[in-house]
């Protein structure tokens, strides 16, 4: 057979090196544009999503459009139909404007495309995550040695912790699962908790009924004492407790539950301690604030995600453990085909992912570029507008209902207003800015966090105003 049977590549799935360059140009450029239109524009999506619906419905994927069209529309429909986290005005949960290092990285893992799952195949990106990874880990206390990886997400990370926590606690658990305890398993949290755990318990197949969410103490911390007496309790009947996860930054009012005394009651019934600081591990990067994470070295494993107070591109997430042992007893397999199998490095023998993208480059070179420091002024300025907000809404006989020393603030409106919910929902209603709605200590509040590195003290201004015409008792 002649080679001119065989077909010219798709040129719409793989065009010639001059159509990729004018394409990345012309996206460059628009995005830009688009970037610079949604700082200064509602933070709320203003799309009308009935004809949304019918231009998707429109494609049926017969006729190929072409690539600019398609950029144009996509930008256009992302610019009208989303919440805008690079908005300044989002002051919202911790999805943020993310860094342009990290936009950067994801353009050049899309690039090269390396398959992370293992040493052998990506030998450079496998070695770049594990240094990342070594750098937080020192950065967080933990002892020379310690290790872990990426994660799409902090809910990942979290359940790898359940997943080692079961491991070590049970080598049986491997073979038999959770039938090889002497009786049911319990993890310990707060009821502060992010809420992702009851899903962590039901995929782990220790089931939701495992989850103890452990009293606060009023002011959002897990309170210790009951935390000592449930697991006393627990162990009495005849439950085996298997993780203690501690929260430094809880989801709703950035408190840190007494990291010491949560790792001193693990180490003394021989539980695995997690340190879940998804969004507050980001304070490390400030000699002014790390203290607030003080008992964190303590940890068996912890939680930081990438992806919420660094910065970075979504999802990034982390998971650390000093106990490299236990990842590989949990995650390791045989498979002939793979390029490499060495069992300490290997990221597909060590985690609950196979094939992998490169995410930590996101982190690499957000962090190469700023240094600590440049974190370290990133997270501080975060909390500095908070203090703004803070001082604003006290200004005008708002209460604040949250003692937390990092960027999320729960405020309470004077006397006679209209209920929290009514507040928000008129403040989303005017798209001028965005905070959500929480409970803390089981009261509704409107919960207020800076996520944008690029807010400034006429945002928190405009924040305050806005919140405060909304709070009106009339409609
Ligand atoms: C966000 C968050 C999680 C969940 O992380 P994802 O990356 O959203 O899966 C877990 N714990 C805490 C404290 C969080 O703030």
């Amino acid at each position: 057979m002649g080679q001119e049977h065989i077909p010219a590549p798709v040129a719409a799935l793989f065009p010639d090196r001059q159509t990729r360059e004018d394409l990345d140009h012309y996206l460059t450029r628009c995005l830009a544009e688009a970037t610079e239109r949604v700082r200064g524009g509602p933070v709320m999506p203003d799309l009308d999503m009935a004809k949304f619906r019918q231009e998707l419905a429109a494609f049926d994927f017969t006729a190929p459009k072409p690539a600019r069209e398609l950029i144009d529309w996509t930008i256009a429909q992302l610019e009208h139909g989303t919440v805008h986290m690079t908005n300044p005005r989002y002051f919202g949960l911790f999805n943020p404007a993310p860094t342009f290092p990290s936009q950067l990285a994801d353009r050049i893992s899309g690039g090269f495309n390396p398959q992370l799952a293992s040493s052998g195949s990506s030998p450079v990106p496998v070695a770049i995550e594990a240094h990342v990874i070594g750098a937080i880990a020192q950065r967080a206390g933990l002892p020379s040695g310690s290790t872990g990886h990426f994660t799409t997400s902090g809910s990942e990370a979290n359940y790898t912790a359940l997943v080692c926590a079961l491991t070590r606690a049970q080598p049986q658990f491997a073979t038999e699962g959770v039938r090889a305890f002497a009786g049911p398993v319990a993890m310990y949290t707060s009821r502060e908790c992010q809420p992702a755990w009851h899903k962590i318990a039901h995929q782990a197949g220790v089931g939701r009924q495992a989850v103890r969410l452990i009293a606060t103490d009023g002011g959002g911390r897990m309170d210790a004492k009951v935390l000592a007496e449930t697991v006393h309790e627990d162990q009495r009947r005849g439950v085996v407790p298997v993780l203690i996860s501690p929260t430094a930054g809880t989801t709703g009012a950035g408190m840190v539950d007494p990291l010491k005394a949560c790792s001193d009651i693990a180490r003394e019934h021989g539980v695995w301690s997690h340190v879940d600081a998804a969004w507050g591990g980001a304070a490390l990067c400030s000699e002014r604030l790390r203290g607030e994470l003080e008992g964190v070295e303590l940890a068996d494993s912890i939680t930081i995600d990438a992806h919420k107070w660094f910065a970075t591109t979504m999802g990034c997430g982390m998971f650390i453990t000093r106990h490299p042992q236990v990842l590989s007893d949990a995650f390791h397999v045989g498979a002939e085909f793979m390029p490499s199998t060495a069992s300490s490095i290997d990221p597909y023998l060590n985690t609950v992912q196979w094939s992998r993208r490169f995410l930590g480059l996101r982190l690499f070179l957000s962090l190469a570029a700023a240094g600590w420091e440049g974190y370290a002024a990133h997270v501080e300025r975060a909390v500095e507008m908070i203090g703004e907000v803070k001082k604003g809404l006290i200004a005008r006989g708002w209460s604040i209902d949250n003692d937390s020393r990092l960027a999320v603030l729960c405020a309470s409106p004077p006397p006679g207003s209209a209920p929290v919910r009514d507040i928000v929902r008129r403040l989303l209603a005017t798209g001028k800015a965005w905070a959500a709605v929480a409970k803390f200590e089981g009261r509704d509040v409107v919960r207020i966090c800076a996520t944008h590195g690029e807010v400034s003290a006429a945002d928190a201004a405009a924040l305050v105003a806005a919140l405060d015409a909304s709070r009106g008792n009339t409609e």
